[in-house]
């Protein structure tokens, strides 16, 4: 069996070999993802358009007879054991990170879908805490080990409800579908536009050469994100509410064009008008973008990732100083396209679309100019879109 593999699942046969004393039956993987486009939508049941990267977390698992489950994380060096009969979250705060395995598990379980114990190694790449959604990628590759240890087939559509399911219920964040669909269902070398309430996709491939998806990662820590991130989903809410008295039929911002919005957005309180008006905005600048890239009109996928990053920052008032400083270094640079915060905010990384010429230059210039702007170093990621999770043996 491991002739076949890549290094990297044959090194993690390899220390998964070394840990529980025999080769693992299974290897599975699961990426992390970058959204070009379309952010804080996807809870409005609206559009994004995420591709899956060359970044991912690698399992690899063998079944046990008994009902436990034995987990070691080589990034921390760290193991954690539960039991699969009324999984818990993790004790011991140093144990969290088994969390979102022991989440699939309990929706697993949830869901009326067997599993079996197992002894599990995992080893990611997906920077954590960063916005790549590392946690997507532990979810999705959690949920593939237990599928194939317990010789289930499970729609990949399904897995990503699965795991949002799990991450909402059970870690206790309230995500979107964006990320869990992307990193199980990613293609390579496409972007999915994502309609996320029919749960459908279309694959837009992306240009095979004069252009480069690269990630600047701001370096500063997500603090305010989660309760940010529950005060901006309930804003949606209201102001769906709101404008229901006017559009009695929709049943979230998706439903509402922006003719609609101008004629309408008068009678919002001001926070809640400017927060709708990201999401209707970004859903119509998300569909022009696709248009924009199947004609092969970059310089316009460009202007509307600026305009995105804009709307972001001053309607929806989710991006810091750091994004914005970076995102600002990243235009600066001839040959960007575009460049914007991706991802929840408050943080993390952006995203630009460069020409291929120009990456060098991005490389050498982008960094020292952001540490002489804030002190931060800002580790850089030039980036493919990869395939979704796949079952490696
Ligand atoms: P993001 O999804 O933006 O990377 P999150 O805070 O949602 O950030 O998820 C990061 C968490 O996911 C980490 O704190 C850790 O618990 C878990 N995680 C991600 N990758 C790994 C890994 N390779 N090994 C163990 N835990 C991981
Ligand atoms: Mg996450």
């Amino acid at each position: 069996m491991t002739n076949s593999l890549s290094p990297r699942a044959q090194e993690m046969a390899a220390r998964f070999k070394e840990l529980y004393g025999s080769s693992p039956e299974i290897i599975v993987r699961a990426p992390g993802r970058v959204n070009l486009i379309g952010e804080h939508t996807d809870y409005n049941d609206g559009f994004v358009f995420p591709a899956a990267i060359d970044r991912d977390v690698m399992i690899a698992a063998s079944p046990r007879k008994d009902r436990q489950v034995r987990v070691f994380a080589l990034n921390f060096n760290q193991s954690s054991t539960f039991t699969l009969d009324g999984v818990q979250p993790a004790t011991d705060t140093r144990e969290r990170w088994s969390n979102y395995l022991r989440s699939m598990a309990w929706v697993f379980h949830e869901e009326g879908l067997g599993t079996a114990g197992m002894n599990v190694a995992l080893l990611g790449d997906v920077p954590l805490g960063a916005g790549l959604s590392s946690s997507a990628a532990m979810l999705v590759a959690s949920g593939l080990s237990f599928e194939a240890s317990s010789e289930l087939n499970i729609d990949p559509v399904r897995m990503a409800l699965l795991a949002q399911r799990a991450e909402r219920e059970f870690v206790g964040v309230n995500v979107g579908i964006m990320d869990m669909y992307i990193s199980a269902l990613g293609q390579k070398d496409h972007a999915l536009l994502i309609d996320t309430r029919a749960l459908t996709y279309e694959a837009v491939p992306l240009p095979k050469s004069g252009i480069s998806i690269v990630i600047a990662d701001t370096n500063k820590k997500r603090g305010l994100v989660d309760s940010e991130y529950n005060t901006r989903r309930a804003e949606c809410e209201r102001a769906v509410e709101l404008l229901k008295a006017s559009l009695p039929d929709i049943t979230a911002l998706r439903d509402v064009s922006a003719e609609q919005f101008n004629a309408l957005s008068g009678s919002l309180p001001e926070i809640t008008a400017k927060r709708a008006r990201h999401v209707i905005t970004e859903d119509a600048r998300t569909l022009e973008s696709v248009a924009a890239l199947k004609a092969g009109n970059i310089v316009r996928f460009g202007e509307l990732m600026n305009g995105s990053h804009e709307s972001l920052q001053r309607d929806y008032e989710v991006s810091c100083r750091e994004l914005d400083t970076l995102v600002q270094i990243a235009r600066s640079i001839d040959g960007v396209y575009g460049a914007r915060m991706t991802g929840a905010g408050f943080g993390g990384c952006t995203v630009s679309v460069v020409a291929e010429g120009a990456v060098e230059r991005f490389l050498a210039e982008v960094p020292a100019l952001y540490r002489k702007a804030t002190g931060l170093n800002s580790p850089i990621y030039v980036t493919t879109a990869a395939q979704g999770a796949e079952r490696l043996a």
